[in-house]
């Protein structure tokens, strides 16, 4: 598997990343042992990156992977978030991220995280971002509960400036570089590069958009768009390739990138994962994807946060 550093920071992360969401049931039901098995596989094929959240399935996935990940903890790289506990349940204030930490060291069992990120901040007043949520983070570093620290989201421009007004060590953001767009590495791998923020690719294959299975139930998309994503997994199929596999390589291409967190709910998933890493994706394939996906004229993307808010606050924090 090969390692990338992300940033300056030091560590070297797996290109491919275990997203633990599905650990908390977000993709559907999972074993205990599925759940257990799914995290040695991938540690054991050199996958070392493992990202978490408080948010998902409100608490399980941290208290599963800190089981699954115990005596074998000083052998991964450890994410975790604050900010962010339910869907419409944010608080970034520094007296709840002090004991967020408290809270997911608990259930992570462990004494100190490699990163903690502030979860979802376009859901966030960007003036707390800037001068309470990431002072505070950095307070944690201070002590030593934390590694390094960072900023995740969905919207790229916002991830940009908050990064830009205010210095953190990584930026993370989700189906932003997949067969249906490339904005992460448009917008932000330029930023990255010359500051040596690092950069994590999350959500490849758009959140099971882009699988045969289609996506769950919550998912934001539009239904013109969900109906694009299946005509793509059609096309993929009648070349004889699967539409994950195609989806999960190109993601892995993404410049400029540390790590591709990838949310694996079985083995057999953590397997062609593993596997789809072994090779770079048909070029001809992508490219008729890509044409398919443009001459849709359907948005790839959909509304998050509160971007009307960080729009007009934002300028009289900058
Ligand atoms: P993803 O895009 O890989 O989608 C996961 C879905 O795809 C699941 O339904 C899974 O069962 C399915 N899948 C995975 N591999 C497959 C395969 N080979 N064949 C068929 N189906 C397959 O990943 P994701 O979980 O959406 O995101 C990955 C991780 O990134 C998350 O678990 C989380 O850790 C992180 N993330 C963070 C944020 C944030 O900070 N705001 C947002 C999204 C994701």
């Amino acid at each position: 598997m090969q390692l990338n550093p992300l940033g300056r920071t030091g560590l070297q992360l797996s290109a491919l990343g275990f997203g633990a969401a599905p650990l908390g049931q977000v993709y559907g039901a999972q074993s205990p042992q599925t759940a257990e098995r799914s995290v040695h596989l991938a540690i054991d094929h050199g996958i070392n990156f493992f990202d978490v959240s408080p948010y998902y399935g409100d608490t399980l996935a941290e208290s599963v992977l800190g089981r699954a990940l115990s005596g074998r903890r000083d052998q991964v790289v450890l994410a975790t978030k604050c900010g962010r506990y339910g869907v419409d349940t944010f608080d970034f204030s520094a007296s709840r991220i002090r004991r967020s930490i408290e809270e997911s060291l608990q259930r992570l069992q462990t004494d100190r995280l490699d990163l903690l990120q502030a979860h979802d901040i376009e859901f966030g007043d960007p003036e707390q971002i800037i001068h309470e949520t990431v002072p505070a983070l950095r307070q944690l570093q201070a002590e030593g509960k934390v590694r390094y620290i960072g900023i995740t989201g969905y919207p790229p421009p916002l991830l940009f400036e908050v990064a830009q007004a205010v210095p953190v060590d990584s930026v993370l953001s989700y189906c932003h570089y997949t067969l249906l767009g490339t904005q992460l590495v448009d917008q932000l791998a330029p930023f990255s590069q010359a500051s040596g923020v690092g950069l994590i690719n999350a959500s490849p294959l758009s959140m099971g958009l882009l699988t045969d299975a289609g996506p769950p139930p919550w998912h934001p998309a539009s239904p013109q768009l969900k109906e694009l994503a299946r005509q793509v997994a059609a096309r993929c199929a009648q070349h004889g390739v699967n539409v994950a596999t195609i989806g999960l390589q190109f993601s892995l291409g993404a410049p400029g990138v540390a790590s591709t967190l990838s949310g694996m709910r079985t083995e057999e998933e953590v397997l062609a994962n593993l596997k789809a890493c072994e090779q770079a994706p048909d070029p001809t394939l992508v490219a008729e994807i890509q044409k398919l996906v443009a001459q849709s004229g359907i948005p790839t993307t959909w509304p998050s946060g509160r971007p009307e808010a960080w729009l007009v606050e934002h300028r009289e924090v900058a």
